[in-house]
């Protein structure tokens, strides 16, 4: 799949489910309400989807949510879409996940093929954990972390990086990881979502001073890896661990994106930060041929916009795109 800009996409992250067990200030307003049953594609229905996909060149597959592993019986996804790894269809199967279910399910994720997690952790607090997540418990997550790790999955940290919240923690959390041999990418906080007020523009910090701030501690050199994706990375000397910045805000990343994103309603977005969508849903529904399934991925990557519009403005309120971080998975 070639879109009009020449860009390969070869990336699809799935949301499975829009629910979640924590309630993160910056991604959801605690009373958030969810999407009814029967708009949300089935596992069998996401599995027809992901593999259309597979079928028509797709070699990364990432699941998010929400949160992928409160959904019931979504170890049924990873163990049938594993098998396009062992056919060679498929070079990746992975994750994003808060790390609350990693103590149930780390080694059956590992059976299924997976090899690469990433976890969201913003800090090593307790107290700040639980102010940050809502209704997160931090010492699950830390007996996540480890169960993965002991079932040899390889773990990367994203950390959104959050003014007056985490920014007194950032050498913390990279010599953490260095000892924890995770790699660790900070992320940027974006304008998705009404979750209230101008919280975000307070929470904002870019990543530039994140930088800097690390500067103080640690020697890092650019390293060329991309993934297609927002981030640049660099090597920590001290830790032998890459750290990664995903500054959408800040610079344009468009260029090689290579992905799309499919919502639990089976509504693929072609850019994070544009409203245009395309429904795979009436056709997956409308028979059991996947020809008219397809056509419409055909005639959606045929519409991949050049790039996004975010913008954090406070004449504009800080709504840039309307849709949750939950919804389309981030
Ligand atoms: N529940 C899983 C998790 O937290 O890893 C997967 C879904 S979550 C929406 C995916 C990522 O998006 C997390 O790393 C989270 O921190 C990030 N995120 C959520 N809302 C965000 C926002 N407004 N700006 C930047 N990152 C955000
Ligand atoms: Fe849930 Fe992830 Fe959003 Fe936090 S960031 S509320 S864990 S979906």
């Amino acid at each position: 799949m070639i879109d009009p800009f020449g860009r390969h996409i070869s990336y699809l992250r799935i949301s499975v489910t829009d629910r979640c067990d924590f309630r993160c200030v910056y991604c959801m307003s605690e009373d958030m309400t969810f999407l009814p049953k029967d708009e949300i594609l089935s596992l069998e229905e996401l599995e027809r989807v992901c593999s259309a996909f597979v079928r028509l060149g797709v070699r990364k597959l990432r699941m998010t949510g929400g949160e992928p592993l409160v959904r019931r019986n979504i170890m049924w996804l990873f163990h049938a879409l594993g098998r396009h790894l062992k056919t060679g269809d498929l070079d990746e199967l992975t994750l994003t996940t808060n790390g609350s279910q990693l103590g149930r399910f780390s080694n059956e994720l590992y059976d299924a093929g997976v090899r690469r997690i990433n976890v969201s952790l913003d800090t090593l607090n307790p107290d700040k954990f639980k102010a940050i997540t809502r209704w997160g418990r931090y010492d699950q997550v830390m007996e996540g972390i480890a169960a993965a790790k002991d079932a040899g999955l390889k773990i990367k940290i994203n950390t959104v990086a959050l003014k007056g919240v985490n920014d007194d923690e950032l050498h913390d959390l990279v010599r953490w990881c260095g000892a924890g041999g995770y790699d660790l990418t900070f992320i940027e906080v974006m304008p998705m979502g009404d979750i209230g007020g101008e919280m975000r523009l307070d929470q904002y910090l870019p990543l530039s001073m994140v930088r800097a701030e690390l500067l103080k501690q640690w020697t890092l050199t650019d390293n060329a890896f991309n993934s297609g994706g927002p981030a640049r990375y660099v090597d920590v000397a001290e830790t032998g661990q890459k750290i990664g910045f995903i500054t959408p805000m800040t610079h344009n990343f468009c260029e090689a994106c290579n992905r799309v994103r499919l919502t639990c309603t089976g509504t693929l977005f072609m850019c994070l930060g544009q409203e245009d969508a395309a429904d795979l849903r009436t056709p997956v529904r409308a028979g059991e041929s996947d020809d008219l399934l397809d056509a419409a991925i055909h005639e959606a990557i045929a519409r991949k916009p050049e790039g996004h519009d975010f913008i954090i403005d406070r004449r504009r309120g800080d709504l840039g795109v309307g849709r949750h971080m939950s919804v389309t998975g981030g």
